[in-house]
């Protein structure tokens, strides 16, 4: 693969972008919050009785609870995604 020099130069000055916008500050936040965010889910959701036993499950167990919880996980990601997605463009437009 080959590029022009101004196609480098214009590379580089978008990572210098995301570099003076202090990006990888702000993404390492947003998935902090996130993954704080789906940790306090799951807190909610492992071993509660009731979550298990509308389920079918009649005592407590970790796996069940992480097998659900990743069922509802499947719908939580598709959401956070399309935020997530959002706001990676946000930053991108404004590194350019
Ligand atoms: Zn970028």
């Amino acid at each position: 693969m080959k590029f022009e020099v101004n196609e480098i130069k214009a590379i580089v000055a978008h990572e210098l972008g995301h570099w003076h916008n202090n990006d990888q500050y702000k993404i390492m936040l947003f998935l902090s919050l996130e993954f704080a965010f789906v940790f306090y889910l799951f807190s909610l959701v492992i071993n509660n009785i009731t979550i298990l036993k509308s389920f079918g499950f009649l005592e407590k167990s970790n796996f069940a609870s992480l097998v659900i919880f990743m069922k509802f996980y499947e719908i939580l990601i598709f959401l956070t995604g399309k935020l997530q997605t959002a706001f990676i463009r946000r930053l991108e437009f404004k590194a350019d």
